[in-house]
């Protein structure tokens, strides 16, 4: 099976101004990111190194880039446009392609929108996670409220026609009332997009592709999942996509909701299985066959590497076809479209419908809303057991 060129390709930005202690994210933050020694500057030319050294030898036009992070909203204009006209010369842009940007809401770091738009990005994707100003506090994060709102308005002026908010739930102190709340706030912002992500709290890791947490965020991991509650997570996930349906949005991955036409065009490369090209330290990347490959966290060892004209340190995973197509299943599970029927191995299939969490829709099967909620326990039952989902 031959390699696939890429559709996609994820840029991730590693700096931001303080790092919030439920992040696994591969993030810097303090010298690294502000003030006269920074390294903001030496890292995007870094990246434009690595964009032009995993150039395909037969590209095919990206449909979507997407940086992510990070802060990438604390670059300047003239260096997305940096890296843009790399990635146009290593790959090939094509017209209308999705160029998303992440960004913070604050007044510090959302950075220059207007300059962002001019520079060709036509996405936002905003982190606003709270619309309650005590959890953003509890979250440690440094925007209040009211910067999303001048995030967003700030975002429209510039010209954005395509806004996405993200949100979390099951936050410390949280209620399913103040859920509801921070909902109905950002539908207020009239966003295009929006993502409901439940908090997960990770405890460390030692792999090459992440960051050790410092042992503050340890600490703040460990009081808050005790407070955490599934049945109350469940609940907030289901008022999630009854607030969000009746307001226009449409349900399309698991976390997912996009008014009609504004679905994320590079997170369904993802979930699609095609293959996508990813630069910066921590990201994947996939062949769209059976490969796998990533960089090494370190932003020293990324630095030393690029600035040497190599290509970063890094990892590389060959999958047996076996689970190339069972995690080909899984990703496309998570979505709206579902699969095949044919593609689900029988008793996987029946175990699922006889729990309620697939439905069978035009030729496909995909998940009601109690396999959205246990999606992980199927799963399960489709990966081989070493792969099952966490
Ligand atoms: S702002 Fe986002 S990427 Fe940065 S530390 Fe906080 S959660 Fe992580």
């Amino acid at each position: 099976l031959t390699a696939r060129a890429p559709v996609a390709l994820y840029v991730h930005f590693p700096f931001c101004l303080s790092v919030c202690p439920y992040c696994d994210f591969v993030v810097v933050a303090g010298r690294a990111t502000r003030g006269p020694g920074n390294r903001i500057a030496a890292f995007v030319d870094a990246l434009e190194q690595e964009i032009v050294l995993r150039a395909p030898l037969a590209p095919t036009p990206l449909a979507s880039v997407y940086f992510g992070g990070g802060t990438p909203s604390l670059m300047s204009p003239a260096q997305v446009e940096q890296l843009l006209t790399a990635a146009e010369r290593a790959f090939g842009i094509s017209n209308g392609a999705e160029i998303t940007l992440e960004a913070n809401p604050g007044p510090a770091d959302r950075g220059d929108l207007a300059g962002f738009r001019a520079a060709g990005v036509n996405r936002l994707s905003i982190g606003a996670q709270s619309m309650v100003g005590a959890e953003l506090k509890s979250l440690g994060r440094r925007h209040t409220p009211a910067d999303v709102g001048d995030c967003v308005s700030a975002a429209r002026r510039g010209g954005f026609a395509n806004i996405s908010l993200d949100l979390l739930y099951d936050v410390p102190g949280q209620t399913t009332d103040s859920w509801r709340h921070s909902l109905a706030d950002a539908l207020a912002l009239a966003p295009d997009h929006l993502s409901a992500y439940a908090l997960t709290l990770d405890a460390d890791h030692a792999d090459a592709d992440v960051l050790p947490i410092s042992r503050g965020a340890a600490r703040w991991r460990e009081r808050v999942r005790v407070e955490q509650d599934e049945d109350r997570t469940a609940e907030m996930y289901v008022v999630a996509d009854e607030l969000l349906g009746s307001a226009g949005f449409e349900w399309y991955e698991i976390s997912n909701w996009a008014r009609r036409g504004f679905e994320s065009r590079h997170n369904l490369a993802y979930w699609t299985s095609v293959a996508w090209a990813a630069v910066g330290p921590g990201a994947h990347a996939f062949d769209g066959v059976l490969t796998r490959r990533w960089n090494a966290a370190r932003l020293d060892g990324y630095l030393a590497a690029l600035t040497a004209g190599r290509l970063p340190p890094g990892g590389v995973e060959h999958l047996d076809p076996a689970t190339a197509q069972a995690e080909r299943i899984v990703l496309c599970l998570r979505t709206a479209a579902g699969v095949p029927a044919g593609d689900i191995p029988v008793d996987a299939l029946g175990w699922g419908r006889s729990y309620g969490l697939v439905e069978a829709v035009e030729g496909h099967v995909r998940l009601t809303i109690k396999g959205r909620l246990l999606s992980n326990e199927l799963f399960a039952r489709l990966l081989p057991r070493q792969m099952a989902v966490a």
